[in-house]
């Protein structure tokens, strides 16, 4: 088997043994996401007995859709936007996944999401394979009307792979309950039926979930509490920084605050404030709604970008981008627990580095499954058109997040290895064993 060398310097297998190389951009020779996920599979592969015969299917995207999106700005000119829907793995289920509107988007990138959802998925064990999407496109630069037409637009053009039993969009950066209800709407009208589950994240008044805006950071919340016990910490004396103020990271901050945790730290994309006491959550939410970031928060000190990974704090969450956590600065963090609100946010150098520091980390594809798991109860909800109550759906969630997490955490103390390789332990398998049940086709 050939094998590359990766900027960490582990080997990351590229081949299969029949002479067919990976295409280059499924090869991890850069390390960005796409590398990262091909790195963690690979670790995996040791501990998937007779299944790892089939763990190639792992390292392929099912189906990659780039679609171009042409729209009529306000100003009369036309603006094309290249948009990305990937379905991973649909070996247990249709695919699922948010849809991302950020500039850096990349189909690289939407690739190592949509595998990290079908990891995720199976972690939590929701009937899923994996997918994601996403517009190459800062949002912040349209108007409302654009926003709508280039949401349209996308959705339309995906149309031919998405649907409520084939892939079912939800939510990501920079994406909300309107651009959920735009793109129910419009699949809806091509489809001359309404759909309502086509996409989940939806608003309430338009077959969402109640419970389904909080429940990422619901989820982030609960597994920390988990792994705190475990670790022997009390949350109502922990002091937290979160990276990432928005869906995830606003309310695992407001949740933990709730327990009495100080949020010390919080950093967003326009900067980084601090308060040793503990910041005002309510009031940084409040500030964040109307400003659009936390800078220029009147009750906090700011810091330097890279002095936020230095505060002294027991609980980080990097809940924002990726890779916001490697080599650099994994050297520097002081926290015994990371929580991984966002996908794929720490590289595998990091994950060493962190290990070897005794850092717990509680990687993304537990510690954020809180929203497709809410994301599956919106959408059992729409089939059956019968709604639940928010504390009904808040204790389901609570249940399969704690029984989830309590299988990873026996996985990796029996095994011996990290949570995540634990979490890729028992997703994997069960994704391979469901390959493996339906056999190939033809
Ligand atoms: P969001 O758009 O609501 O918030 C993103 C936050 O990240 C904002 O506060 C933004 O200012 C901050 N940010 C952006 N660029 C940054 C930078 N360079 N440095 C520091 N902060 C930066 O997005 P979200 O839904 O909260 O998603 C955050 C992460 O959580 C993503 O990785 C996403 O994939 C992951 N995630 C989201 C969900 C969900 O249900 N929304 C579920 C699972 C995982």
């Amino acid at each position: 088997m050939n094998t590359s060398s990766s900027a960490s310097g582990h080997a990351v297998a590229v081949s299969n043994p029949y002479g067919h190389s990976l295409p280059s951009y499924l090869q991890s020779d850069q390390l960005g996401p796409w590398g990262v996920y091909l790195q963690q599979v690979d670790r995996v592969i040791p501990y998937l007995g007779h299944l790892a015969r089939w763990a190639e299917t792992l390292k392929r995207p099912k189906r990659a859709l780039i679609v171009d999106v042409p729209i009529e700005m306000d100003n009369g000119t036309i603006a094309h936007f290249e948009g990305y829907r990937v379905q991973h793995n649909t070996s247990r289920g249709p695919g699922k996944g948010g849809v991302r509107f950020h500039q850096d988007v990349t189909l690289s990138e939407v690739m190592a999401l949509s595998a990290w959802m079908s990891v995720k998925n199976a972690a939590v064990n929701v009937p899923y394979g994996g997918a994601k999407g996403g517009i190459r496109v800062d949002p912040k630069t349209l108007s409302r009307g654009e926003l709508e037409r280039m949401t349209r637009r996308y959705t339309s053009e995906i149309g031919i792979i998405i649907g409520p039993t084939k892939d079912i969009p939800a939510p990501d950066v920079n994406t909300n309950e309107q651009i959920m209800a735009w793109m129910m709407d419009t699949y809806s009208m091509n489809e001359g039926a309404t759909a309502t589950g086509v996409v989940t994240g939806k608003p309430v008044d338009l077959g969402g979930s109640l419970g389904r805006r909080e429940a990422t950071g619901r989820g982030v919340y609960t597994v920390g509490v988990e792994a705190a016990k475990h670790i022997g910490m009390d949350v109502s004396q922990a002091r937290v920084a979160v990276q990432g103020f928005g869906n995830v990271g606003g309310i695992a901050a407001k949740l933990f605050a709730q327990a009495g945790a100080r949020v010390v730290a919080v950093q967003d994309h326009g900067g980084s404030v601090y308060r040793e006491a503990g910041l005002d959550v309510p009031a940084l939410l409040a500030h964040v709604a109307k400003q659009g970031s936390v800078a220029g928060f009147a009750q906090a000190e700011v810091i330097a970008h890279a002095a936020f990974w230095e505060v002294d704090c027991d609980i980080l969450i990097p809940a924002a981008l990726e890779q916001q956590i490697n080599a650099g600065n994994a050297h520097r963090i002081k926290a015994r627990m990371v929580i991984e609100g966002a996908n794929g946010p720490t590289t595998p150098e990091a994950d060493d580095i962190l290990q070897s520091r005794n850092i717990l980390v509680l990687p993304d594809v537990i510690a954020n499954a809180g929203g497709v798991t809410v994301s599956y109860f919106e959408w059992v909800q729409d089939f059956s058109s019968f709604f639940w109550s928010e504390d009904e759906i808040n204790a389901r969630l609570v249940r399969i997040m704690q029984e989830a997490f309590a299988g990873v955490w026996a996985v990796a103390q029996e095994k011996k290895v990290s949570l995540r390789t634990a979490t890729f332990i028992v997703a994997c398998t069960r994704i391979l064993r469901a390959r493996e049940l339906r056999g190939l086709y033809p």
